[in-house]
């Protein structure tokens, strides 16, 4: 019985942890955020207001980055969960603000998600900038706004 649960527990560790999936790069699949410090190496697509779309060449998933204050030197990328075009077209809306409130909801929304030096690296923003960051102080956001930006 118990070799049956060692099975099942490597069988589920292999699925749920896709290590053949997973890009050596950007990590996509198994990550939704990179905080302020380490970063995978990315080639930049398009340029907005305070954000930007950044693509993997490894895996091709995209990126979206924005900094934080203070002086704009804590910069987050999150996963963009459709295509380049969709990334546009949602920054056309109102000049990048709601994608903005889009990236800093989604901070909040997975930071806790991140380990090691990656939540370290968040907990210094937090203390660097109490109150004035997007774990702690997170924009108002619903997803439907970005899935049909209107
Ligand atoms: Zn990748």
């Amino acid at each position: 019985m118990s070799h049956l649960r060692d099975g099942d527990q490597r069988v589920w560790y292999v699925s749920r942890a896709m290590p053949s999936d997973r890009c050596k790069n950007c990590e996509s699949r198994t990550r939704l955020l990179w905080p302020p410090g380490r970063k995978p190496d990315l080639l930049a697509l398009e340029t907005g207001s305070w954000i930007d779309l950044r693509q993997c060449q490894a895996c091709g998933a995209l990126w979206s980055g924005s900094p934080y204050e203070p002086y704009a030197s804590f910069e987050y990328l999150v996963l963009w969960p459709a295509d380049r075009g969709a990334w546009v077209q949602a920054h056309a809306v109102d000049d990048g603000q709601l994608l903005l409130r889009w990236h800093g909801w989604m901070i909040h929304q997975h930071w806790r998600a991140l380990s090691g030096d990656d939540l370290a690296a968040v907990e210094q923003h937090r203390r660097r900038a109490p109150g004035n960051n997007p774990v702690d102080a997170p924009p108002r956001f619903d997803e439907r706004e970005v899935l049909n930006p209107s």
